[in-house]
């Protein structure tokens, strides 16, 4: 099921362990942003991100790789979660 933070204006390009890269999609398969292939991200923990796959539906939290405290400009702009917890599958 789609989690009710879900939205659309707010996608993140990260792979889906679960899904896999799609070794027939052209932008995939050159690292390039894709249409089809993307995540919604429903919440920011300092340099996590916690994503949701729109395809399997699957949520987990995506290390970006920044430093701690590290963030960058444009991730300011959405504002921090509230209660975001592990996902509870
Ligand atoms: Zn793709
Ligand atoms: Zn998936």
């Amino acid at each position: 099921m789609l989690d009710t933070d879900a939205d659309i204006c707010r996608r993140v390009w990260v792979r889906c362990d679960a899904c896999g890269p799609d070794a027939s999609c052209g932008p995939c398969s050159q690292s390039r942003i894709c249409d089809r292939h993307w995540c919604y991200l429903l919440g920011i923990e300092g340099r996590r991100l916690f994503v949701q796959c729109r395809d399997c539906h699957g949520r987990w939290w995506h290390d970006t790789g920044f430093g701690v405290g590290d963030r960058p400009a444009r991730l300011d702009e959405v504002p921090a979660p509230t209660g975001v917890s592990a996902p509870a599958r």
